[in-house]
């Protein structure tokens, strides 16, 4: 048997989850919480970073992620589910390590510099936002994690935490923190429906895990294919085009769709065939997690109740990395020294 490690991932509370999120992380997370030991974060602090004007969206959010985390299979028996801002210690790590970095240093995260970039800030960009990498390598220490399953855009994120990990091991002289390593699936960044190279919530062009059969069918009607596919015995274009990513990603039958990308590619197979063979695979993957969420949603109550027992056992964990954090800085002021 494997040796149990710790895992910690997360998902800002800024609207409901997609199909991204499942590829990208929620599927692994299902996984691994049969084999080790899973928390996972309800990031409303984070989400705040370039939310602070919408509070009332992030707390309705905190319900929808939830709701989407148990519909995919995340089972609060075996995964702590928490919301990051009623764990204060990790606010507190987050201002003892904000020391151990340079500005410049945050400067140049390259997915930092990307979400600037598409949200318009240039030089406006909210102090919070820009120390978000810091805040995230207090959430990961916290909770001693060694393994977080994310997408491809975190990657440099995990790189920032090791960086603060080792810094702080080294200059304190302990081994109080674990290095962490970014653990991604195979298909670390699915494509929006506008063929952009990332689904995300907040760019509009996501299918989410909750949106009912006539929405789907309606953005896989519009989805973006190969721009140079105009008449159906034009060859088409498979790579790149997100109608076969989203089959690789979602089909069973693999023979079908191998079968289905030759003819579109030497032409023949028309855009709206492929689609509606792409409607009924991800109705028939999304129906179950529909129906469970629906389930769940009958019972707001016993949802709170299960993210305030995850947050009390947050709480637990973190305060305990946070009085081992403050030893190892010799800054446990009130507790006797030899
Ligand atoms: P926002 O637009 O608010 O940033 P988001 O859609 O980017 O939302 P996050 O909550 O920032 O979602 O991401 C949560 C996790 O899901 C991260 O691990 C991220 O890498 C992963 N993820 C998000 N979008 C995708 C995607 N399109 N493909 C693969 N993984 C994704
Ligand atoms: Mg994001």
């Amino acid at each position: 048997m494997s040796e149990q490690k710790i895992i910690l991932t997360g998902d800002r509370p800024t609207g409901k989850l997609h199909l991204g999120h499942y590829v990208g992380s929620l599927a692994a997370r299902v996984k691994l919480q049969d084999v080790h030991r899973q928390f996972v974060m309800i990031a409303d602090a984070q989400a705040l970073t370039d939310h602070a004007h919408e509070p009332a969206l992030i707390r309705s959010s905190i319900m929808e992620v939830a709701l989407d985390y148990l519909a995919v299979g995340i089972d609060p028996r075996k995964t702590t589910i928490f919301i990051q801002s009623l764990v204060p210690a990790l606010a507190e790590l987050t201002m003892y390590y904000l020391n151990l970095v340079t500005w410049n240093r945050l400067k140049h995260n390259p997915t930092v510099k990307l979400e600037i970039q598409q949200k318009g800030y240039g030089e406006e960009v909210p102090a919070g936002f820009m120390i978000y990498p810091i805040s995230q390598a207090a959430d990961i220490t916290a909770f001693k994690a060694s393994i977080v399953p994310v997408g491809d855009d975190q990657i440099p994120m995990i790189e920032q935490t090791v960086e603060v990990v080792r810094k702080f091991n080294r200059l304190y002289k302990t081994d109080v923190l674990v290095e962490p390593q970014a653990v991604t699936s195979t298909l670390a960044r699915l494509p929006g429906i506008d063929g952009k190279a990332k689904m995300s919530k907040s760019l509009g062009n996501a299918i989410f895990l909750s949106d009912p059969a006539d929405v789907v069918a309606k953005k896989v009607k519009g989805m973006y294919t190969d721009p140079g596919h105009l008449k159906v015995e034009d060859p088409g274009k498979v790579e790149g085009n997100p109608v076969f990513t989203y089959l690789d990603a979602f089909g069973k039958d693999k023979a079908k769709i191998d079968e289905m990308k030759a003819h579109y590619a030497r032409g023949g197979l028309g855009d709206s065939v492929v689609k509606k063979y792409l409607l009924d695979v991800l109705q028939e993957f999304l129906e179950p997690i529909r129906k469970r969420r629906e389930e769940f949603a009958k019972d707001p109550g016993a949802v709170m109740q299960m993210l305030k027992q995850g947050t009390e056992a947050a709480n637990k964990k973190a305060n305990q990395t946070l009085t081992e954090v403050r030893s190892a800085m010799g800054i446990d002021y009130f507790s006797t020294r030899s």
